[in-house]
Order: C-alpha cells, then sequence, then structure tokens
C-alpha cells in the first residue's frame, strides 16, 4: 500500500475538480500528456505576472531574473537527469525536435552502405526522422523485431549490429504498450560496435528517473508535458563530444559567436542549438515541474503506479472478450486493450459520455498495430494522481460501452 496522500495530492491538480458530460472527470490519458499542477500554474502566471523578458541579452533586471529563472532550470534538469554539464542540456521544443536536431546532425557523418537501427515499437517521432536521415545519406534502415508479448527481441539485435551500425534508436518506454525496454542491455552492446545511441524518454520521464551518466547514453530525450510541465518545452540531453560534432540545427540569435557576411562562428554549447527567443517560461515550468515530482519522489511515484496497474490489468481481464496488447514483465502506467468484435473509438466515445478520457487509435505507433494486425486499442494511461476508484470507473464505462456495442 502506497504511503502516498493521494486525495491530497489531487488538490494540487485544479483540473482534476471539473466535470466532463455530467460526471467526475476520469483522466486516463496520460501517456499523451500529464496534467498541470497548481505549483507549475503558479510558476507560469508568476512569471508572466513578474518578470517576463528576453534572455541572455540585456542588462536590465527583468532580463537577468529571467535568464537567472532559465538557467536555474537548466541546471534542475542536470541535476534530475545526473546529467555531467548543464552545457549537455539543451532545451527544445520537446522530444519530437531534439530528434530531429539529431537526425538532421547526423547528414554529414553518415555514408551509403550505413546502418541504422530503430525499434519495432518506436513511436512515429523517433521513425520518420531516421527515414529521412536515410533518404539523404543513403543509408539502411533496419528494425528490431518484437515479439506477442510486446518485448524486444533482443538476440535478433545481436545478430543486426555489426561494424556498419552507426547509430541505433530506441525509447526507454513504449507510449502504446508500456513496455519498458531493456535499454542498458541496448546502450552496452551499440557502443561495442562504436554506434552512438538515442533513447527517446519521452514516455518513460514520468516514471522513472533515468540516471544518463550511468547510463552513458548518447542521447536522451524528453518532453515537459508528459511530465507534469507545459507544452512546446523538453530537452535533449547530448554528450559533450557529440554535441560539439555536431552541427547547429538552425540559424539564427542567440546561437552565434559572431556574425559578418563572410563567415559567422557559432556559439558555445548550449547555444549553439538554441537559436533565437526559446520557450523561456516553459522552460522555468519545467523547472518547477521536476520540483513537484521529486518532492513526491519517483520511488514512491513508481511503487504506486505499479500497484495502479497490477489493478488495473485484472480489473479489466475480468471483462468478457477483453484482450491486452503488451504483457511484457516490465511495463509501467499505460495499458492497451480492445474489446473482441467492437471498434476502439466506439468504446472511447462511450465512456467520454461518462467523464473517462482514454485514447483510442494507433497511437502514433502505426506498425506496432500492424504487427498485431489491429486497426488500434483503447489505451488507459496512469499518473501518480490516478486512485483505484477511477480504475473501477473505468471498468464499469468499459462494461457499458461493451454490452451496448455487443
Ligand atoms: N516518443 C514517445 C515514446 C512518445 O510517447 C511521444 C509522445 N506521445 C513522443 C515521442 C513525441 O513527443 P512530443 O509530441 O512531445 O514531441
Amino acid at each position: 500500500e502506497t504511503t502516498l496522500d493521494i486525495q491530497a495530492i489531487r488538490k494540487d491538480f485544479p483540473i482534476l475538480q471539473r466535470e466532463v458530460n455530467g460526471h467526475p472527470l476520469v483522466y486516463l490519458d496520460n501517456a499523451a500528456t500529464s496534467q498541470t499542477p497548481r505549483q507549475v500554474i503558479d510558476t507560469i502566471v508568476d512569471y508572466y505576472q513578474r518578470y517576463n523578458a528576453n534572455i541572455h541579452r540585456g542588462v536590465h533586471t527583468l532580463s537577468q531574473e529571467a535568464t537567472d529563472a532559465y538557467e536555474v532550470a537548466r541546471q534542475k534538469i542536470q541535476k534530475h537527469f545526473d546529467i555531467a554539464h548543464s552545457h549537455e542540456v539543451i532545451f527544445t521544443s520537446g522530444t519530437t525536435q531534439s530528434i530531429n536536431l539529431v537526425a538532421t546532425g547526423f547528414t554529414s557523418f553518415l555514408k551509403e552502405g550505413d546502418e541504422i537501427i530503430v525499434s519495432a515499437m518506436e513511436h512515429h517521432s523517433n521513425i520518420v526522422p531516421w527515414q529521412m536521415l536515410c533518404e539523404r545519406t543513403g543509408a539502411n534502415l533496419k528494425v528490431i523485431p518484437m515479439n506477442l508479448e510486446g518485448e524486444l527481441v533482443m538476440e535478433k539485435y545481436h545478430e543486426l549490429l555489426s561494424y556498419k551500425t552507426k547509430l541505433v534508436f530506441c525509447n526507454h518506454v513504449s507510449n502504446a504498450l508500456g513496455t519498458i525496454n531493456p535499454i542498458e542491455e541496448i546502450i552496452e552492446a551499440a557502443h561495442k560496435v562504436g554506434a552512438a545511441v538515442l533513447i527517446d524518454g519521452a514516455q518513460a520521464a514520468a516514471h522513472i528517473k533515468a540516471d544518463l551518466q550511468a547510463l552513458d547514453v548518447d542521447f536522451y530525450t524528453v518532453s515537459a508535458h508528459k511530465m507534469c510541465g507545459p507544452t512546446g518545452v523538453g530537452m535533449l540531453y547530448g554528450k559533450e563530444e557529440w554535441l560539439k560534432k555536431l552541427p547547429p540545427y538552425q540559424g539564427g540569435g542567440e546561437m552565434i559567436a559572431e556574425v559578418t557576411f563572410e563567415k559567422t562562428t557559432y556559439a558555445e554549447l548550449p547555444h549553439k542549438f538554441e537559436a533565437g527567443t526559446p520557450n523561456i517560461c516553459g522552460g522555468i515550468a519545467f523547472g518547477a515541474a521536476l520540483d513537484y515530482m521529486n518532492k513526491i519522489g519517483f520511488g514512491a511515484i513508481a511503487q504506486y503506479e505499479d500497484e495502479l496497474m497490477q489493478y488495473a490489468t485484472e480489473q479489466l481481464l475480468d471483462i468478457d472478450g477483453l484482450k491486452i496488447y503488451g504483457t511484457a514483465a516490465k511495463k509501467t502506467s499505460v495499458i492497451s486493450f480492445n474489446i473482441e468484435g467492437v471498434h476502439p473509438y466506439d468504446i472511447g466515445t462511450i465512456v467520454d459520455k461518462l467523464g473517462i478520457a482514454v485514447r483510442t487509435g494507433h497511437h502514433c505507433a502505426q506498425p506496432i498495430m500492424d504487427f498485431y494486425q489491429i486497426p488500434g486499442t483503447v489505451r488507459a494511461s496512469f499518473s501518480f494522481y490516478n486512485t483505484k476508484e477511477e480504475v473501477d470507473k473505468l471498468v464499469e464505462g468499459i462494461k457499458r460501452a461493451s454490452n451496448m456495442l455487443l
């Protein structure tokens, strides 16, 4: 049993008090985006009310206050993910931009015949940029297959690795299935053949505190909106040696040392990758979100979410005809399922009438749906502010939908 006071935690989230279609909101779409606690909302309001100013260039007080707060947020991210240098933390608009920054940067490092490896359970944002990179360079994309349980077939991964492999990409946690992937093994094996590794931490970061130095990963990406922060901001971690080698992603203000029409020199890290006015308030609020979650504690969060997952899995499997996709031994916070003979979209629509928010569809991971030969799933995804009572309401709702539709 959890030691967390979930009812007290719920009071931090104003949105959880609202009603949807005449019912108290049951928010189970946390894998798409998490809700925002008052502490983070207050940080955003405070920024715009007290010290909204552009950063890094100004001598005036507001600009200095905004710059300080933004850089403090960078240090909070550094500390949270156990990163060696704060200049290895690049603020981006989120995971998608982080991945595109790396994929674009690698264009000049790859040649025809090189190989890059992705997993079969990637989000489209960790597939498409690499396909585009392959088109630009003539490199080939190889795929680590998965099994019916929703786990990567690691023997096949080891077979795919060779001296031709230059890059490996995998998510830490699958947003469609909840599988926690064996990233330690993936990273270690890739390094043995001299390949760099990017781990997409978008879905993991709210549930697992990744220690990036211990992982020895080359790149790691996160979106703040999945971990109680605002949308439109995230981070790219890159090892200093890689970030020094990679060319800038975008040109503009902030990212230069000196500009003349003959030649421009680029700014030092991290500014080289942060062209233009960033999402200043978002970055500061990202820091506040990490403070909030760390105060609750990632150990306690993981333990409670496991409790919820176990409870929800048992309750759901009690429903006639319900099948869960992804039954890996190591899973976190996502249950993807269907009811035989019912379209997931119809279930989602009916439970919404009861105030229950779940996601339906392919979850930006169409290859997984093709693998299971289904159009999509219903996905319930949990956060530490969800309760067993909410799971009961979900189960009731699904039963009702199923009775109506069958
Ligand atoms: N990868 C994974 C595993 C995700 O879950 C998501 C968000 N659904 C993304 C990448 C993309 O993140 P964003 O849309 O915040 O860029």
